[in-house]
C-alpha cells in the first residue's frame, strides 16, 4: 500500500518500439478497396499521398516495429508522460477502487496527437517531402502537425473547417506560432474549394470537404507535397503505442495490472495507442478477465449504434473504402453536441476487436460527460479536453459500479488532453447551455442507405 500519487519513468524507459497489434491479430483485417475500382488497393495507389515507410507500416504484421533515433529524442521533450494514482477523485467517489490515468496533456499541444505527428514529419523529411498538406476540424490535429513540422523542416498547410477557423482563434494562432499555413475551408486555394464556394460563399466547411481540400493539395502541388491524417489508419494507433507501452511499466511500478482499461474513442487513436498492448496481453491469455471499454459521444456512436459495412473516410467520396462501423460518410454531428470527437466512423482495427468481443463500447450524453469533467477538475485539478472528459466519466461510472458491488478494482484511462483550449464549452456547460442528444434512428437509417454498393 503506498501514497504515491505520480509514477514517473526516466527518458531511457521510454519504449524503444512501437508495438504494432497486427502481429497478434486473431484476425484478418478487412482489405481495404479503391474508391472508383473498388478492389483491394496496395501500396502504389497510396504511394501519392503518403510516404514509403509509413505505407509499409500501415501492412506491417511485425510486432514491434523500432522508433527512430531523432523520433526519440523528439519525444523527450515531453516523454515519458506522467501516470498518476486519483487519490482525490477516490475519496470524493467513496470507491474502493483504485484508478488511475496516464497523462497526455503535457505535450506541447496538448494533447497526445504529436506522438503520431513526430514520426510522420520524420519520415516525410526521410523521403524528401518538403511540404505537408492536412485538415483540421477543431485544431487539435493541425497544431501538433504544424509543431512537428516546425522541428524537421517541412512546410505545414491546414485546411480548416470555416466554422472553427471563425470560432476557434486560438488553435489557429497556435498553428501560425508554430509556422503553419492555414486557410479557412472550403477555401479558394483549391479546385474543390472554388466549386463548393461557387455554389455557396457562405459554407460553414466539413470535415469531409477539409480531407478532400487537403488531398487534393498533396496530390497536385508543385512542390513536393504529401499529406497526412492524425487518427484512424493503422499506422497512426501504432505510434500512439507509446501511451500504453509506457502505462504497462508504470503500473508495474504501482505494482497492480487493470482490471478495466477505459479511453474514449474518436477515430481511435488515443484509444488504441492506450489499449493495444493491454489487449495484446489479454490476446495472449496473460489477463482474460481484464475489460477494455471505449467511451463515445451519444450524439455520435459509431460502435454502439453505427452500421458494419465498406464506407468512405470522407464526405466527397475520395479515400479508399474501409470496413467499419459507419454513421455515414455524409453524418453531421448535430450543432448542440460540443463533446468533440465527432468523426463519423472508426479505425478497422477497433472495429474488428469490437465485433469479435474483445472491447466493449459505450455511449456517454453530453452533459453527464461535462459534469464528469468538472468533478475530476476540482478533484485532480487538470481540466480535461470534452473528449477526454468522455473517458473520465466512463471511469467515474466503472468506479461507482465497484462501491455498489464491493469490490476493490483497479481501473486505468487516458487523459488524452487537457481543455485549455475548450473553455468556451465549459462556459456554455456552466451557463447551462449544453443538452443531452440522442442520435434519432432515422438519422441513422438514412445514413445507411447511402452507403456504397460494394
Ligand atoms: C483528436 C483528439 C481525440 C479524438 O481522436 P482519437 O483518434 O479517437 O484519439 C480525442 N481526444 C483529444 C484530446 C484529441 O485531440
Amino acid at each position: 500500500m503506498s501514497d504515491q500519487t505520480k509514477f514517473l519513468l526516466s527518458e531511457s524507459d521510454m519504449p524503444k518500439a512501437w508495438y504494432n497489434i497486427q502481429a497478434d491479430l486473431p484476425f484478418e483485417l478487412p482489405a481495404v478497396l479503391h474508391p472508383g475500382t473498388k478492389q483491394p488497393i496496395g501500396p502504389a495507389d497510396l504511394a501519392p499521398l503518403f510516404p514509403m515507410d509509413l505505407i509499409l507500416q500501415e501492412v506491417s504484421k511485425e510486432r514491434y516495429i523500432d522508433i527512430p533515433e531523432p523520433v526519440r529524442d523528439v519525444y523527450k521533450l515531453w516523454r515519458p508522460t506522467p501516470l498518476y494514482r486519483a487519490h482525490r477523485l477516490e475519496q470524493h467517489l467513496k470507491t474502493p477502487a483504485k484508478i488511475y490515468y496516464k497523462y497526455e496533456g503535457v505535450s506541447p499541444a496538448g494533447s497526445h496527437k504529436p506522438n503520431t505527428a513526430i514520426p510522420q514529419a520524420f519520415y516525410n523529411q526521410q523521403a524528401g517531402v518538403k511540404r505537408l498538406a492536412t485538415e483540421t476540424g477543431a485544431g487539435q490535429w493541425g497544431s501538433s502537425l504544424a509543431f512537428a513540422g516546425s522541428l524537421f523542416g517541412i512546410e505545414v498547410k491546414v485546411y480548416m473547417v470555416r466554422v472553427s477557423y471563425d470560432q476557434k482563434p486560438y488553435r489557429r494562432n497556435l498553428m501560425e506560432t508554430w509556422g503553419a499555413k492555414v486557410v479557412a475551408s472550403p477555401s479558394p486555394d483549391t479546385q474543390v474549394g472554388r466549386t463548393i464556394l461557387a455554389k455557396d460563399p457562405n459554407s460553414t466547411g466539413s470535415l469531409g470537404i477539409a480531407i478532400s481540400e487537403a488531398v487534393e493539395d498533396a496530390v497536385t502541388n508543385a512542390i513536393p507535397t504529401k499529406y497526412a491524417l492524425g487518427s484512424v489508419l493503422n499506422h497512426v494507433l501504432m505510434h500512439q503505442t507509446v501511451i500504453g507501452l509506457e502505462t504497462q511499466r508504470q503500473l508495474d511500478m504501482a505494482g497492480v495490472y487493470p482490471d478495466v482499461v477505459v479511453g474514449c474513442i474518436g477515430g481511435g487513436s488515443n484509444f488504441g495507442g492506450f489499449a493495444f498492448p493491454f489487449i495484446g496481453d489479454k490476446i495472449k491469455g496473460r489477463a482474460s478477465n481484464t475489460r477494455i471499454l471505449a467511451i463515445e459521444p451519444a450524439a455520435a456512436p459509431s460502435l454502439t449504434r453505427g452500421v458494419y459495412a465498406y464506407d468512405f473516410g470522407d464526405t466527397s467520396m475520395m479515400t479508399p473504402l474501409v470496413k467499419m462501423y459507419t454513421l455515414g460518410h455524409d453524418f453531421i454531428p448535430a450543432p448542440i453536441h460540443a463533446g468533440g470527437l465527432r468523426y463519423h466512423g472508426m479505425a478497422s482495427s477497433i472495429c474488428e476487436l469490437y465485433r469479435a468481443g474483445i472491447i466493449e463500447a459505450r455511449a456517454v450524453q453530453q452533459r453527464a460527460t461535462f459534469e464528469a469533467g468538472i468533478t475530476f477538475a476540482r478533484t485532480e485539478g487538470i481540466v480535461p479536453a470534452p473528449e477526454a472528459a468522455h473517458a473520465v466519466r466512463g471511469a467515474i461510472d466503472e468506479a461507482i459500479k465497484a462501491r455498489e458491488e464491493g469490490v476493490a478494482k483497479t481501473i486505468v484511462f487516458n487523459l488524452c488532453g487537457h481543455g485549455h483550449f475548450d473553455m468556451a464549452s465549459y462556459d456554455r456547460y456552466l451557463r447551462g447551455d449544453i443538452q443531452d442528444y440522442e442520435l434519432p434512428q432515422s438519422v441513422i437509417d438514412e445514413a445507411q442507405s447511402a452507403l456504397p454498393q460494394v
